[in-house]
């Protein structure tokens, strides 16, 4: 299928908790404990009419700083081959961690469309927080709440625009 979004980014910062919200169903294994070892999830969706596939790269291994960076690397090149699109997601509550920093370089590189996602953005301090982002070098971001829906009405839109 066309319109393949993969979302990406370091454990914890929520992206199953938002690739659920998006495929409406309770698939993805969604928990607070990292390192434990999850596949890949695949879901449908759907905005403003279009259709799309989401990959949730939620799959890493327990092991060293250096296994579990390595997966992640591995899980951000698996995903910039294969989408048309990538939804970075970053924690405002962590703000930006070294690996984030090595995710967006990786991301910089890239030509395809990607939309950095700032999550846990669940009120308007946590906006003010947000603007740590911009020096991901990664441009413009969106402040969403996975947990809630807030912001992710914006973040779609931009994204069927892009696909
Ligand atoms: P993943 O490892 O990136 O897939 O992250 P998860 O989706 O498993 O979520 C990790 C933790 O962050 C869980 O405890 C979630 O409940 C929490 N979380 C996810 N989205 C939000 C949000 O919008 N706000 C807050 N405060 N917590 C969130
Ligand atoms: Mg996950």
């Amino acid at each position: 299928m066309n319109n393949i979004v993969a979302i990406v980014g370091r454990p914890n910062v929520g992206k199953s908790t938002f690739f659920n919200r998006l495929i409406q169903r309770r698939e993805a294994i969604v928990d607070s404990v990292s390192g434990v070892t999850r596949d890949r999830n695949y879901g449908k969706s759907e905005w403003n009419g279009k259709e799309f596939s989401v990959i949730d790269t939620g799959g890493y291994v327990k092991g060293s700083d250096d296994v579990f960076e390595g997966e992640i690397r591995r899980q951000v090149e698996l995903a910039i081959d294969e989408a048309d699109a990538i939804i970075f997601v970053v924690d405002v509550e962590e703000g930006i961690t070294p690996m984030d920093e090595e995710v967006a370089k990786l991301l910089r590189k890239v030509t395809k469309p990607i939309l950095l996602a700032v999550n846990k953005v669940d009120n308007a301090m946590r906006e003010k927080d947000a603007i740590e982002f911009y020096n991901l070098g990664l441009g413009e971001y969106y402040t969403i709440a996975g947990m809630n829906g807030s912001g992710t009405g914006e973040l779609l839109d931009k994204l069927v625009e892009v696909l």
